[in-house]
C-alpha cells in the first residue's frame, strides 16, 4: 500500500468523493440492475473507471496511480459498495494485487507490473482458494515444480474474482508439498495466462453479480522463475496474510456500504408508504428498526475508519480489521434483512433494490476469513495482549 502523498489533503478527499459519487449517481445507478439481472460484465463502465483512475487509486504515484490514503480508499469502496457493490469487486483484489507487488515485489517486478495495474491496461486477481482449500489455506494442493529455469503448475483454483476478464494473477502454490511448517513451502507466482492455464467455469452466484467468478486450472503449466513474488520460493504464505488486512477493511467497508443503502433506502421508503392513515415511519415498531439501522451503520463505520486509519499509520491492525469485518458484515445483513421488512412485498421484488442487497450481504461474511475466523483471531488476539 502506498502511503499518502505529501500533498494530499482532506479537500482533496472531499473532491475525490464527490466526482466518484456523480459518476456513481449519473451513469451507474441507472445501469446496476441491467447488469445485475443479467450476470453481464459491465465492459463499457471498466472503461469508464480507467478514466476516472479507479485502478490506480491506492497505486503509488511513482508508478502511474492516484497513491490514495487507505482511509480514502476505505471511503470509495463505501461509496461504491452504496451504488453497486459488483463493480467494487473488479478493482478490489486487482487493487490487493497491486500492494501485494508494492509490498513484496522485486523492484523489476515493481516496475513491469505496477504502470500497467494503475491504467487498469492490466487487471488483477488474487488466486489463494482452491476446491478443497479456503480457511485453511496451507492445505492447497496446486503444485508448482522447479524445471530449469522455469516452474511447471498443476492445480485448480476456486471462487477467483476477475478471474475471466482479469489478466494478471497472483497464484498460491506449493513449491515444497512436504515442508513442515507447510506454509514454509509456499510460493506465489505472478502468471498471466498461457498454454495449460485455464478458465475452467463462471460460477453462478447467489449475488456479487455482473463480476466473474472462476474456476481456473493449471495443467503443465510453464512460468518463469523471475515471476515469483519478491524472487524466492518460501514466502507465499506470508504474502496472502500480508494481504489480509487490507482485504479485511476493504469488506468492511463494503459491508458500510450495503448497511447504509438500506438504510437510506428505507427511510425514503418508510416516508413514502402509508399504513392505517400515517406514513409507515410514524408507526413505533417501524422506529425501532430504522434507529438500531442507523446505530449498527455508524458504529460499522467507525470501526472501519478505525482499522483504516491504523492501516495508514503502518501499524499491525490484524484484530481491529477483523473486528471491522465482522461487525460492518453483520451490519450489512441486518440491515438488508430489516430494509425488506420496513419494505413489506416490495423488498421481495426485483424491481427494488433491498433484495439485491439482503443477496449480497452474506458474501461480506465469508470473503477475507469467515466471521467464525475472525471471532477466533480476535481471541486469540487479545490472549497474546493479555497475558495471565
Ligand atoms: C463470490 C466469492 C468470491 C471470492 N473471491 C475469491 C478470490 O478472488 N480469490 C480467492 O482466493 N478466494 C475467493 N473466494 C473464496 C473465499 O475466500 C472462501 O470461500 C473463504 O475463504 C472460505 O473458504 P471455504 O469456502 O473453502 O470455506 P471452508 O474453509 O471450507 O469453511 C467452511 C466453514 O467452516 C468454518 N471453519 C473453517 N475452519 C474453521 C476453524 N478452524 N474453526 C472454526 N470454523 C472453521 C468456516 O468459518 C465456514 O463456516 C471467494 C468466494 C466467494 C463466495
Amino acid at each position: 500500500m502506498a502511503t499518502a502523498p505529501d500533498m494530499f489533503s482532506r479537500e482533496d478527499e472531499v473532491q475525490i468523493l464527490d466526482t466518484i459519487t456523480n459518476w456513481l449517481e449519473k451513469e451507474v445507478r441507472p445501469v446496476t440492475k441491467k447488469y445485475e439481472q443479467a450476470d453481464e460484465y459491465p465492459f463499457d463502465l471498466v472503461e469508464q473507471m480507467k478514466e476516472l483512475g479507479l485502478f490506480g487509486l491506492t497505486i503509488s504515484q511513482d508508478y502511474g496511480g492516484l497513491g490514495l490514503p487507505p482511509t480514502t480508499y476505505a471511503k470509495i469502496v463505501t461509496a461504491i459498495a452504496e451504488v453497486f457493490m459488483s463493480i467494487g469487486g473488479i478493482i478490489n483484489s486487482h487493487l490487493m494485487l497491486g500492494t501485494l507487488i508494492y509490498r513484496f515485489g522485486t523492484q523489476a517486478q515493481r516496475e513491469q507490473f505496477l504502470p500497467r495495474l494503475a491504467t487498469g491496461e492490466l487487471r488483477g486477481a488474487l488466486c489463494l482458494t482452491e476446491p478443497d482449500a479456503g480457511t485453511d489455506l496451507q492445505g492447497i494442493k496446486t503444485v508448482a515444480k522447479r524445471d530449469g529455469s522455469d516452474y511447471v503448475l498443476n492445480g485448480s483454483k476456486m471462487w477467483i474474482t476477475n478471474g475471466l476478464y482479469g489478466s494478471l494473477y497472483a497464484v498460491l502454490t506449493k513449491t515444497d508439498p512436504a515442508a513442515k511448517p507447510a506454509h514454509k513451502g509456499m510460493t506465489m507466482f505472478l502468471a498471466e495466462k498461457g498454454p495449460g492455464f485455464t478458465v475452467d467455469r463462471k460460477l453462478k452466484k447467489l449475488g456479487y453479480r455482473a463480476v466473474e467468478s472462476v474456476g481456473l486450472s493449471f495443467s503443465d503449466f510453464r512460468i518463469p522463475a523471475e515471476r515469483i513474488l519478491g524472487g524466492e520460493e518460501g514466502h507465499g504464505f506470508h504474502h496472502a496474510v500480508g494481504g489480509l488486512e487490507l482485504g479485511r477493511i476493504n469488506v468492511a467497508a463494503r459491508g458500510v456500504g450495503i448497511a447504509n443503502a438500506a438504510l437510506k433506502d428505507s427511510i425514503r421508503y418508510s416516508q413514502q408508504r402509508r399504513t392505517f392513515g400515517k406514513p409507515i415511519c410514524e408507526h413505533q415498531a417501524i422506529q425501532l428498526k430504522l434507529g438500531e439501522m442507523a446505530t449498527r451503520v455508524e458504529a460499522a463505520r467507525l470501526l472501519t475508519n478505525q482499522a483504516a486509519e491504523k492501516y495508514e499509520r503502518g501499524e499491525r491492525c490484524d484484530m481491529e480489521a477483523g473486528m471491522a469485518k465482522l461487525f460492518a458484515s453483520e451490519a450489512a445483513m441486518y440491515c438488508a434483512q430489516e430494509a425488506m421488512r420496513i419494505h413489506g412485498g416490495y423488498g421481495y421484488s426485483a424491481e427494488f433494490d433491498i433484495e439485491r442487497y439482503y443477496r449480497d450481504a452474506p458474501l461480506m461474511c465469508i470473503g477475507e476469513g469467515t466471521n467464525e475466523i475472525q471471532r477466533i483471531l480476535i481471541a486469540k488476539n487479545l490472549v497474546r495482549l493479555f497475558p495471565a
